[in-house]
């Protein structure tokens, strides 16, 4: 996918205190904007009942990674929640593309997303609100902070159910995220950085905004259900196809957790990082493995191959 816009749209200088946000660009109701002044009613659906859909993209090196595949996600979203929204693919592409560029940022965290809106009744029918669509470009976020990424995080399990997919479709990327952010706050508890949550089985699932795997005796296994078919994820499955790796998604139990060689994480927000401790003890030697290694740097490698990125033309 290439898009390159002839004219950027402008973009108006304001006064904007630098403190305030993350210094970046957003698109609402038709016009860029700086974050500062990117704000919606109290009254939409979106913050009042987290009924909304979204994804998120990085951009690495003034170059969006898989955005092809974000986008299909988020158009999916939108399908499967009833939302319809006045961009086409192509439209949205080239939205996020201006975000990017007016914002400047090489390295950028880029959200697309769509709330239910409001009504100007306030009626209770969702039917009767107008879908608002929005998006934005701020500087690249990672779960794992430096040292983290060098020592591997380390992680608790929490007691914590994650909402089960027959409550929520975890395909639909949603903002229910008050048991992520509860099993968060439990893990700070606990010594730990993050969490990861239990399926309504007491299988592994997954973290606030990453899938995990596991690596034994060579072979990587992820939890098949009631978890976001991550981009990431689906990129570790990628890259493990082109090195003959075996890599399944299956039912992942907490013992087969604890006993694995290897541990890692997988999201846009930092990639692919490595986990050397679960609730206080060492995952296998306590060390970053080979595997997760491996695969963290194929996955960076990926950023410069021009089937996995689309570079942004900057002004
Ligand atoms: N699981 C949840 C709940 C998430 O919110 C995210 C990302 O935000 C992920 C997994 C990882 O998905 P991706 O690799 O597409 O970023």
């Amino acid at each position: 996918m290439d898009v390159k816009p002839q004219q950027l749209p402008a973009i108006e200088p304001r006064h904007v205190d630098p403190h305030a946000y993350p210094q970046g660009i957003a698109f609402l109701d038709g016009q860029y904007l700086p974050m500062s002044e990117a704000k919606i009613s109290v009254l939409d659906w979106g913050f009042l009942h987290s009924d909304a859909t979204y994804d998120t993209v990085h951009v690495w090196n003034g170059a969006f990674f898989r955005l092809d595949l974000h986008i299909e996600r988020f158009f999916s979203g939108l399908e499967r929640l009833r939302m319809s929204i006045p961009f086409d693919r192509a439209g949205v592409t080239e939205i996020l593309h201006n975000c990017v560029a007016l914002s400047g940022h090489r390295s950028a965290y880029v959200e697309m997303l769509c709330t239910r809106g409001a009504s100007p009744n306030f009626s209770r029918d969702p039917r009767d609100a107008t879908n608002r669509f929005m998006a934005f470009a701020v500087p690249f976020g990672s779960v794992a902070n430096p040292e983290q990424l060098e020592r591997g995080l380390h992680v608790s399990i929490s007691q914590r159910v994650r909402i089960p997919p027959a409550s929520i479709d975890p395909a639909i990327k949603n903002y229910h995220w008050l048991d992520l952010v509860c099993g968060l706050y439990d893990a700070y508890d606990n010594n730990a950085e993050t969490a990861l949550l239990l399926d309504f089985n007491g299988n592994v699932a997954e973290g606030p905004g990453f899938n995990v795997f596991a690596v034994k005796n060579g072979r990587l296994a992820t939890p098949a259900t009631g978890v976001l078919p991550g981009i990431t994820r689906r990129s570790v499955f990628d890259l493990c196809a082109e090195a003959g790796l075996v890599a399944e998604a299956v039912i992942v139990s907490v013992d087969a957790l604890l006993g694995a060689d290897e541990v890692f994480i997988t999201s846009t927000a930092g990639g692919i990082m490595p986990v050397t401790k679960i609730d206080g003890t060492d995952v296998a030697n306590g060390k970053v493995g080979p595997v997760t290694t491996r695969l963290k740097d194929a996955y960076w490698a990926k950023h410069d191959d021009p089937d996995w990125s689309m570079p942004v033309t900057y002004p």
